[in-house]
């Protein structure tokens, strides 16, 4: 039970007023796990427990048993029951989870939630009873990002359309095949990179549960998996126009391992040591995988077209009399008069055409 003001605990505290910064507060404001909370009465310090759905007493006043004292929540003093840490002992909840809130403020709250209150999500997160899709609210923030994407992609096609040579044969109608093309291959590329991160943030999660459960932590998938896909809400800072679609990868990137590595401390118990290995490990093997792929299937195909041009170019140079070089790369040798040009690579005369 912290003020909402300033974050001061407000536990075992018999005013009505945060003693940090002054603002009024009523234990009826809050939410409590089952018999977390001892409700103390004022006169004699006799304990009761909450037994409604809030955690708070029922009926909200009555007589104390002990001392005959009137008892009214408002006026008790409020403190976490014997074993009950304080930060456990309010019942944090999921915005996203909370169905009785309109799907816009429960995507906002857990966006912002996620942002800066990772530990109070993770928390959260730690005592969910489900009720959210997590994999939705992930995509729900790609999709957030949708528009920025789309308009770095039309502005890079209006350069490219301003640097039209001139005397070329552009004209109305190849600039809507363009526009056309353009738009396909924005839907396409939005639709592959949801996909994408989707599995991403899917993959990181799972090696981050692995890491866990090597490490002797208790992590069942349903507290890591709705860990990495709500944290991942700062993603959305990619919708910010101008900056999002440039550096908002990076700084989101960074923001959300943090966010996830804080969350996955309160939501899986795990001390700080094994939440920083939770989140680093998985991050190095997605990089080193990525690193690997972009070698294998640019790189190396990138090496083996300049290698077999290059090849080409060769035979060709070696045999001048045969007119143009081959196109696609394969020397002509059927009809080739010299020796082998793979085997015995002559000195390229000059007078190639
Ligand atoms: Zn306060
Ligand atoms: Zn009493």
């Amino acid at each position: 039970m912290r003020c909402k003001g300033c974050g001061y605990s407000l536990f075992n505290h018999r005013g009505r007023t945060c003693p940090e910064c002054g603002a009024a507060f009523s234990p009826a404001d809050f939410e409590f796990r089952a018999n977390a909370v001892e409700f103390c009465c004022p006169g004699c310090m006799q304990p009761y427990y909450g037994t409604d759905a809030r955690g708070l007493p029922e009926p909200r006043a009555f007589a104390c048993v002990s001392c005959g004292a009137a008892c009214d929540l408002g006026a008790m003093v409020l403190r976490p029951a014997p074993g009950v840490r304080e930060d456990e002992a309010e019942l944090n909840r999921v915005p996203w989870e909370d169905r009785s809130l309109p799907w816009r403020r429960r995507f906002l709250r857990t966006v912002g939630d996620a942002m800066v209150r990772p530990s109070r999500l993770g928390a959260a997160i730690a005592c969910s009873q489900g009720g959210g899709s997590a994999r939705f609210l992930l995509a729900l923030t790609l999709v957030a990002a949708v528009p920025t994407a789309l308009a770095a992609f039309a502005f890079g096609a209006l350069l490219q359309m301003g640097a039209v040579p001139p005397g070329s044969t552009w004209s109305a109608a190849s600039a809507r095949n363009d526009l056309l093309a353009i738009a396909l291959a924005c839907a396409a590329g939005v639709a592959v990179a949801v996909a994408a991160v989707l599995a991403g943030v899917l993959a990181v999660a799972a090696l981050a549960t692995l890491v866990l459960r090597m490490a002797g932590v208790d992590a069942p998938w349903r507290r890591t998996w709705p860990t990495f896909a709500y944290t991942a809400a700062p993603l959305a800072v990619c919708a910010v126009p101008c900056v999002g679609p440039y550096c908002g990868v990076y700084v989101a990137g960074v923001w959300w391992l943090v966010a996830a590595g804080i969350a996955l401390g309160s939501s899986c118990r795990a001390s700080a040591g094994r939440a920083v290995a939770a989140v680093v490990i998985p991050a190095v093997v997605m990089l080193g995988l990525a690193a690997s792929g972009l070698v294998l299937f640019v790189v190396m195909p990138a090496t083996a077209a300049v290698k077999a041009a290059t090849a080409a170019g060769a035979a060709a140079a070696t045999a001048p009399d045969q007119g143009a070089p081959a196109a696609d790369g394969e020397p002509e040798r059927e009809t080739a008069p010299v020796p082998e040009p793979e085997t015995e690579p002559e000195p390229a005369p000059e007078d190639s055409p």
